[in-house]
């Protein structure tokens, strides 16, 4: 909600959860967004350009090898004992080991080593922050705060970096909320939600089943949901990086991925290295396709970097990291099953509609009755009826949720058109890149229709102050109103008024 005295919009100065405070009535220094872009851009560039500068420092394969360790270890500790599992880190190995096979000028006078790979996956992270941070400043989430006057014409680079620093507005909120609903964390919070979930997790993870697709995302589709949306939350690694489009093409299954792994054995304190050749010749038996194409799939190397970086080969030997195609295999589901998924997701938003908006409802002390149609007129089918005393309140249950590229304006405008388009009676698509709308019964037609109909329903209208409606959704709206309509999450029923 906007600053009560000013209406400017409000910012979180220690992140949010947070005080917020408003930058007109406490003084924050706000630069404009056209220059804040500037400056925060420029401070990206001499990041970069510092962070090459250190990597070619190394023997370039020498360092790829052991990001590819690193990466490997840290998902060996996932699956083996079910850390938290911060997504973050994992998107930083693969970026950077993409981003380093596409260097070239490598003097390589340091060895790479667990103390440095280490420390220079660190800096990548903290840059990668500082991207992610930009790219909320590009859309609008986020302010470049100055700590004292500057003069912008003698601006140091050394000023830029020590002087500014981005803040998120509110604007981002109902991001927030709705990763923490879909168990996107911060490390913090993800470590208390572990400790409550662990014991589902190693009850539908660890059972090595033999299970159809379906039947597997049905079980496990909470935790690869976080892993799609988690890993895809962004478009600057999605669209470089975690891009599976080449695999969907090829209808690669999850299984292959982790097949093509277990072909060989699995060393303790190594990822597996195999002979180029060899593993050649098993892509070959196990896809019996053409192998030039599981090739281009499968072997990222100094003359293949459009893949993903998961089976890398250095010079005549490729390395075969267990713990992470497993990984890899698990964000394939939604991917290559795609439809599969979609259905869950479906069945899951029925849930929803059918249990947890009646359960919050009840505890929230209204008497609820879900799914009244009309005989005579079936298009005019309401979700539910809610009451409490002399309020009610006409419910319209959507189950939508967190979807790739969710951190972005542009998904975010495509929620709030979605929301306004039922209320206003429009339903949108994107077919083959052109938006396409379709005219359907909107809510304030349905809301009109039970305030002169609801007698078929053995309601009585003078029982009641007025009659309002309310959109549920089971994530968190970016925008709370519309044309008199309430938006909430079904989380924030008990506030609802
Ligand atoms: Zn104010």
């Amino acid at each position: 909600m906007p600053c009560k005295l000013c209406g400017r919009k409000l910012v979180f100065i220690q992140g949010w959860p947070g005080t917020s405070k408003c930058p007109n009535c406490d003084s924050i220094r706000i630069v404009n967004r056209p220059l804040a872009i500037e400056i925060s851009k420029s401070r990206l560039d001499y990041l970069d350009g510092l962070f090459i500068d250190a990597v070619r420092k190394f023997n370039k394969n020498n360092l790829i090898a052991h990001l590819i360790w690193e990466r490997e270890k840290f998902s060996r500790s996932f699956i083996r004992q079910y850390q938290v599992f911060n997504i973050s880190v994992f998107l930083s190995y693969s970026i950077l080991i993409k981003r380093i096979m596409g260097e070239s000028s490598f003097s390589g006078t340091i060895a790479a080593n667990q103390k440095n790979t280490g420390e220079l996956v660190e800096h990548f992270s903290k840059y990668i922050q500082f991207l992610t941070d930009h790219s909320h400043l590009q859309d609008g989430f986020a302010e470049l705060k100055a700590k004292s006057d500057f003069r912008l014409e003698t601006l140091s680079m050394s000023e830029k970096l020590s002087n500014f620093s981005i803040i998120v507005n509110e604007d981002i909120i109902p991001i927030y909320q709705t990763f923490a609903n879909n168990q996107i964390y911060n490390e913090t919070e993800a470590q208390r939600k572990y400790e409550e979930y662990s014991k589902d997790l190693e009850a539908v993870e660890r059972k090595p089943l033999a299970l159809d697709p379906e039947t597997y995302i049905s079980r496990n589709y909470e935790v690869l949901n976080l892993f799609y949306c988690g890993m895809l939350r962004d478009e600057i690694w999605g669209k470089d990086v975690f891009d599976f489009a080449n695999y969907q093409r090829a209808r690669i299954t999850p299984d292959q991925v982790t097949a093509v792994a277990n072909i060989f054995q699995m060393p303790e304190k190594s990822p597996a290295i195999v002979d180029s050749g060899m593993f050649r010749v098993w892509l070959d038996r196990i896809f019996d396709n053409n192998l030039i194409e599981i090739e281009r799939l499968f072997v990222f190397c100094e003359e293949n970097q459009s893949t993903f970086p998961l089976f890398v080969e250095l010079e005549d030997r490729v390395l075969v990291p267990h713990a992470t195609a497993y990984l890899v295999s698990r964000l394939l589901y939604p991917i290559v099953h795609k439809e599969l998924f979609d259905a869950e997701t479906e069945r899951r938003s029925k849930e929803l509609e059918m249990v947890r908006v009646v359960e919050a409802f009840s505890e929230a002390g209204y008497r609820y009755h879900s799914n009244l149609t009309d005989k005579k007129q079936p298009s005019m089918q309401i979700d539910g009826i809610a009451m409490r005393n002399r309020e009610l309140w006409v419910v319209e249950v959507k189950g939508w949720r967190t979807r790739r590229y969710f951190e972005h304006r542009k998904i975010q405008d495509w929620l709030a058109r979605d929301l306004r388009g039922i209320i206003d009676g429009w339903k949108y698509s994107t077919i083959g890149g052109t938006q396409r709308r379709e005219k359907k019964v909107s809510f304030l037609e349905k809301l009109d229709f039970v305030k002169r109909n609801m007698s078929i329903w053995g309601f009585r209208r003078e029982d009641y102050d007025a009659v309002n409606g309310v959109i549920i959704i089971r994530d968190y709206p970016p925008m709370s109103e519309y044309e008199g309509v309430k938006i909430r999450s079904v989380n924030e029923v008990g506030s609802l008024s």
